[in-house]
């Protein structure tokens, strides 16, 4: 069995974000970054799933060469092998998601797990734009999965609760924040993770036509919140809501 995982370099959930005088990014100098968090689970599940039916897992990244820490990461973690896709564009979700088809294809993997989400821009979209791409069946929000021969049932969290699903190999998988802990690398991981072999691939090379359907124009911070007030009673909240904010 082939595990195709993709991890996305985002910045550190806990960092205080600040945007670039251009006015369309976040700054990133001096900002820590990480793998998207989501992304960890699903490495995390890919190890899961090969230790058990054995086979391998190979990571993929788009970007900058920087990302190349975040898939050394994922293999000391336990991953067998990496591939970044480098680029110093950034593109937009239909294109990444034709970058994630293109190594599908090439690579044929029984299951292509990834995160529901990245948490720099929620899109919330990536894996199901894969998914129909390649016509493939899919589950987003995985909290459960069990292969079983050539089928994997995925058990996902939706708006009413929980719901099963019956997929045929190779499908697409994206994880959510219950399906499993990740593990930390250990120090042997870590040092085999350096000889570990990583694929890079110029974005070029690909011969994808990558024009972008989404321009992001301007990023603005959110208005600063206003002091939180404490009232002695209902009475107040009520007159308050009614008499100074006019909201019922
Ligand atoms: C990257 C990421 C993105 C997410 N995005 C969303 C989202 O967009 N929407 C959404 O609904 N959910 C989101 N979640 C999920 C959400 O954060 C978790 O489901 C939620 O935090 C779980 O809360 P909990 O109280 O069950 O547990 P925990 O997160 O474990 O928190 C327990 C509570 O105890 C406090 N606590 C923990 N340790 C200590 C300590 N030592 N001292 C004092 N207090 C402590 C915590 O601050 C917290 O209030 C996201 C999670 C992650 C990791």
């Amino acid at each position: 069995m082939k595990i195709l995982v993709t991890v996305k370099r985002v910045p550190d959930y806990a960092a205080k974000l600040t945007i670039d005088p251009s006015g369309n990014k976040i700054k990133t100098e001096g900002v820590n970054m990480i793998a998207n968090p989501f992304d960890e689970i699903a490495v995390e599940e890919a190890l899961r799933l090969i230790e058990k039916h054995g086979g391998e897992t190979c990571v993929l990244s788009i970007g900058t060469d920087d990302c190349t820490a975040q898939i050394r990461a994922a293999m000391a973690m336990g991953a067998d092998r990496g591939i970044l896709v480098k680029t110093t564009e950034s593109l937009d979700c239909v294109s990444i998601s034709k970058v994630i088809a293109k190594i599908f294809g090439e690579e044929k993997p029984d299951i292509l797990l990834m995160g529901k989400q990245a948490i720099d821009d929620d899109s919330h979209q990536v894996g199901q734009m894969v998914a129909e791409r390649l016509n493939l069946g899919q589950a987003t929000q995985a909290n459960k999965v069990v292969l079983e021969g050539e089928w994997a049932t995925v058990i996902r969290e939706a708006d009413g609760g929980l719901e099963t699903l019956s997929l045929k190999m190779p499908c697409v998988i994206t994880t959510d924040l219950r399906l499993n802990e990740p593990r930390y690398a250990s120090l042997p991981g870590i040092m085999k993770a350096k000889k570990k072999p990583l694929d890079e691939r110029e974005l070029s090379s690909l011969g994808l036509s990558l024009t972008p359907s989404v321009t992001l124009q301007k990023l603005e911070m959110p208005p600063n919140k206003q002091a939180g007030q404490i009232l002695p009673d209902v009475q107040t909240l009520v007159s308050k809501l009614r008499d100074v904010e006019k909201v019922i």
